[in-house]
């Protein structure tokens, strides 16, 4: 089997293509390198038919030329990051939703069956116990997203979704929360290798807002064998589908067990929203995914709990 990652040079993208030449397949990575790395291929690299391309997403010919090829198509990549996100409102439009319309296009054409990878912010400020895939507040509240992102992965929904449903060609929505592990980078806001990095060099961690806001985070180690389930899932195809983690914490009780778990003498600090991300910012108390729907299609039960992903 062949197939083409976009993204591949990216933190889940690089484990996707670890994960896939395991199991034999024959991976071509579309990357531009804009937030990854050619680094995080190292351990794919070699492997048989292994190959990477440097090159944008919105080349639309490129994409034809390497979806042509292709049995098996994941598309991941994508502007993200809040810092990089806020920054470039517009680029992250462009790719987020030209990006995904040149690969679903192009797979459709080429009648390969494909997956694109979208985000718990389409279901925008819902602080709900156990974030449902039908939730009837989706893509409503998308209007209200904090970013460009949240509205274009919203859109990328659709955009799959229409194209599999008219088509017939098997499309895969994975809906990711706050996925963590190796090669994250905190750059570009990434909460956990922020705090890690801050923890391991001494320096203050730095807590945005009351710290009171509660995530569940989830680890890329189980996050990648469930995008390869549901593509081989046929009852996932067509539908939205939530992976993540089962513990939640408080920012700042994360914060609390990376100085217990690096053993560092960081002192933990806040920092106002605004300040860190400009005005008008507004973060959502919440955020908890209900992973049942993963759990019947495809036995997803998240292994890792939040000391193996921070260690
Ligand atoms: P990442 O930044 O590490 O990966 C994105 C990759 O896409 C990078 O390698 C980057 O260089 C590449 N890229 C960006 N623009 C491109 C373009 N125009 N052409 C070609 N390549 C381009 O981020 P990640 O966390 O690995 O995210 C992967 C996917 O998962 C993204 O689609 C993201 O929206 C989605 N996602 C991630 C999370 C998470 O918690 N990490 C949560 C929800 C959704």
């Amino acid at each position: 089997m062949k197939a083409v990652v976009t993204g591949g040079a990216g933190f889940i993208g690089s484990h996707l293509c670890d994960h896939l030449v395991a199991r034999g397949y024959e991976v071509t990575v579309l990357d531009d390198l804009s937030t990854g790395s050619a680094d995080n291929l190292a351990q794919a690299e070699g492997s048989p038919g292994f190959r990477f391309v440097r090159g944008d997403v919105l080349d639309r010919d490129l994409v034809d030329d390497l979806v042509a090829e292709a049995d098996t198509v994941f598309h991941l990549a994508a502007a993200v990051g809040v810092y990089n996100i806020v920054d470039n409102p517009l680029r992250s439009l462009r790719v987020n939703l030209h990006g995904t319309e040149n690969v679903v296009e192009s797979a459709v054409a080429h009648r390969v069956p494909y997956m694109i990878a979208s985000t718990s912010e389409v279901y925008g400020k819902n602080d709900a116990d156990g974030l449902k895939e039908d939730d009837d507040r989706i893509y409503g509240s998308a209007t209200k997203s904090r970013w460009s992102y949240a509205a274009a992965k919203g859109l990328d929904e659709l955009v799959a979704y229409v194209h599999g449903s008219e088509s017939g060609v098997p499309c895969v929505i994975a809906r990711l929360f706050n996925v963590v592990g190796p090669r994250q980078t905190g750059r570009y806001g990434m909460v956990v290798p922020r705090f890690v990095d801050q923890a391991m060099s001494g320096e203050p961690i730095t807590v945005y807002g009351t710290g009171t806001q509660r995530r569940c985070f989830g680890s890329v180690f189980d996050v990648v064998p469930g995008l390869l389930g549901l593509m081989e899932t046929p009852e996932a195809f067509n539908r939205a589908v939530n992976l993540g983690g089962h513990e939640e914490i408080s920012i700042k009780g994360l914060a609390d067990r990376v100085v217990e778990l690096t053993g560092s003498s960081s002192a933990i600090t806040y920092i106002d929203y605004e300040k860190a991300y400009g005005d008008g910012y507004e973060d959502m108390q919440r955020r908890y995914p209900d992973t049942s729907l993963a759990g019947r299609l495809i036995g997803y039960r998240p292994e890792r709990d939040l000391n193996d992903i921070i260690r």
